[in-house]
């Protein structure tokens, strides 16, 4: 067995505090070492697990939502891609708050934790599971598909906003650790200016602000950006992350054009049910 293909934990706990995206409320999120297989699971008030994969997502509006019975936590996307992204397959994530905190908006900062935290090698080997044949969801203007592969991991996403300033984007990438942190963790959130009235008025980003979001308004860009082509990078971060929730590293490629949590976790819903370990 090689030490690569060895599962992998945090060496020691690590938490980060925040606001989070859409309800604006102060959110704790602590990541403890977990027992090889275990994935990733989400404790949340009185003594409620809730595993990281898709049988447990009750809502996929403009961002994922896990749950169990009354109790669930917002935006588990962008950990769950640093998780995915950085190879660590096996945490608990303590759950202080209604969401995970939103950081910068990216996931840049899951990844510094995650380097802080360290990893530790589990000796047991690593699962991967595999396709037997292409699997495509959603039509017409927004849709995905997932084929088999021989090792790793690589995504594709095209996004397309006509009459904006972000126009038509694509990207290609290979998700290593090394790629991953470099290409895809630092893309940041975005919002559409015109749409921010509406989504506040159904309770949506409330703790969205320049701290964790750029803008894009009819004359362009709010805020500086990153990459010229951010927003098709942090749909690549969505996409990986909602792609996790499958519960197992996909060996294969996903191209998505014009992608959504709904569509993601629609794709990761046929993964996890097609998927041959
Ligand atoms: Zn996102």
């Amino acid at each position: 067995m090689s030490t690569r293909a060895e599962q992998v934990t945090v060496a020691r706990p690590v938490s980060k505090e925040g606001i989070g995206l859409h309800t604006g409320e102060v959110c704790r999120a602590r990541l403890l070492p977990a027992e090889p297989s275990a994935g990733v699971a989400f404790a949340l008030g009185s003594g409620c697990v809730v595993p990281g994969n898709v049988d447990h997502v009750v809502s996929s509006q403009r961002a994922t939502a896990l749950g169990s019975g009354e109790e669930r936590v917002g935006n588990v996307e962008h950990l769950l891609a640093a998780l995915y992204g950085m190879q660590v397959d096996n945490v608990m994530v303590e759950v202080e708050g209604p969401e995970i905190p939103s950081c910068d908006g990216s996931a840049l900062e899951w990844v510094e934790l995650l380097r802080e935290a360290g990893r530790r090698a589990q000796g047991t080997q690593r699962e991967a599971g595999r396709l037997g044949e292409a699997v495509w969801v959603g039509g017409g203007e927004s849709w995905a598909v997932a084929t088999p592969g021989r090792s790793g991991l690589a995504l594709g996403v095209v996004v397309e906003f006509p009459g904006t300033v972000v126009g038509r984007q694509t990207l290609w990438t290979r998700v290593s650790r090394s790629r991953f942190a470099r290409e895809v963790a630092p893309a940041r959130t975005f919002a559409f200016i015109e749409e921010l009235e509406g989504l506040r008025a159904r309770g949506l980003a409330r703790g969205g602000s320049v701290e964790n979001a750029f803008g894009i308004g009819p004359e362009g860009y709010v805020g500086a950006l990153r990459f010229p082509d951010e927003v098709v990078r942090h749909k690549a971060l969505d996409l990986l992350g909602d792609v996790a929730l499958c519960g197992v590293r996909f060996t294969g490629q996903v191209v998505a054009v014009r992608p959504s949590h709904e569509l993601n976790v629609e794709l990761a819903r046929e993964l996890r049910r097609r998927l041959v370990r």
